[in-house]
């Protein structure tokens, strides 16, 4: 139902998506697993039209286009994001969080069958609708955010690492709660890195590594598969079984995998440095048998003369350092400190980097007239 084809999105010069195509079906949840920085939020901002970068590429829904469309449009059509980080409105009671949920006139129509829906659903919102919503715990705050997005009658939910910073009871009641959703016939895009709970509610999954999706298979086997173990479920690890970031070189199980969605042959070691690999390691071996094996007793002691002496020099320089600030008058002290003259000097030497950040600064007010209706200012 929902068809992203070659999505692309960069910002300034730096690509954070390249090349992306992934679906999502009616009653079906699809979890995108990567690491940090892969470009998972990226994708779901660029889905809903809120991607401060350039976008390129296709997106559809039900065969029509949201390409170009802006945020509320798409919202309008049936695609609802949960950000990282929620978004709720803390100062605002759960209930008029919820209702702030229907602005979109396909929701409007139905505000009260769908608070009803919604709020059957998610028993604690019931309980809480009074309550001001940044008095609730995490967990209770993610429902409000889920609850309120729901609110938009959405076609697709997609969520934004919805288990971030929950106790673990706290993400199975959470991921218990999607299934809920995909009950109700709505598709479920979800970014997550807590791979375990996410994979085990998910029908689908695919991994999105450095901007490009690398795999993509059934939950079960993803679960399954000892390399997506290795690299997302932490196996293997004694000490977290939270997922991993891969810093070895890949294993075949993952070559496999690769081979298997970028068919393009890998350079070998010895053609990216333009040297025989079997050749640097001949030379490293001779020459480590060459080296001598280790200091003479006599040699080791007068090393370790040698550097407690140099030890014992910068100890006296650092007290004698510290007696001089001491003795410093503080208009000494007043003609160290960098003036606005000699600071300038210093940047002009050492340029800061250029970081670019794309924003776009919006907010949007809306006011609920009598009749019930809401309107933008
Ligand atoms: P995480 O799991 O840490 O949230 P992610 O996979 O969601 O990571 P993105 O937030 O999509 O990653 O970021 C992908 C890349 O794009 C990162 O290198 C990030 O620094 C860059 N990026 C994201 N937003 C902006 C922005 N507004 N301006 C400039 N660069 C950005």
């Amino acid at each position: 139902m929902l068809e992203v084809k070659n999505l692309s999105a960069a910002y300034g010069q730096h690509p954070s998506l390249n090349d992306v195509s992934i679906n999502v079906g009616s009653g079906e949840i699809v979890v995108i697993l990567g690491a940090n920085g892969a470009g998972k939020s990226t994708l779901l901002r660029a889905i809903s039209g809120i991607c401060e970068g350039k976008v390129s590429g296709r997106v559809t829904l039900s065969g029509d286009s949201l390409t170009g469309l802006s945020s509320d449009a798409i919202v309008e059509k049936g695609v609802a994001l949960v950000p990282e980080g929620r978004g709720i409105f803390g100062d605002l009671t759960v209930k008029e969080n919820l209702l702030l949920g229907a602005y979109s006139s396909r929701a409007r129509e139905a505000e009260r069958e769908n608070l009803e829906r919604v709020l059957s659903q998610f028993p604690k919102l019931q309980e809480r609708q009074s309550q001001i919503a940044r008095t609730m715990s995490g967990g209770e705050q993610q429902m409000v955010a889920i609850g309120r997005a729901m609110m938009s009658a959405p076609e697709i939910l997609m969520l934004d690492e919805p288990s971030l910073g929950l106790s673990p009871l706290l993400c199975k009641e959470l991921f218990q709660n999607l299934t809920h959703v995909r009950d109700l016939g709505i598709g479920v895009l979800l970014v997550e890195q807590n791979a375990k709970q996410s994979l085990a509610i998910s029908d689908r999954g695919y991994l999105l590594e450095n901007t490009r999706i690398t795999y993509e298979n059934s939950a079960a086997a993803l679960a399954n598969d000892p390399a997506v173990q290795r690299a997302y479920l932490g196996a293997g690890s004694k000490t977290s079984d939270k997922p991993s970031k891969r810093t070895s070189a890949p294993t075949e199980a993952m070559k496999r995998i690769r081979t298997a969605v970028d068919p393009t042959p890998r350079r070998s070691a010895d053609q990216q440095i333009g040297g025989s690999i079997d050749d640097l390691v001949a030379i490293a071996t001779k020459t480590s048998a060459e080296a001598p094996r280790g200091p003479s007793k006599e040699t080791a002691i007068a090393a370790k003369q040698l550097a407690h002496s140099k030890i014992d020099v910068v100890l006296k320089d650092i007290e004698q350092a510290a007696k001089n600030a001491r003795n410093r008058s503080s208009s000494e002290v007043q003609k160290l400190r960098p003036t606005p003259s000699n600071v300038s000097v210093e940047a002009d030497n050492a340029l800061p980097p250029v970081i670019e950040v794309y924003k776009r600064p919006r907010v949007e007010i809306y006011r609920r007239r009598p009749s019930g209706q809401f309107e933008r200012d």
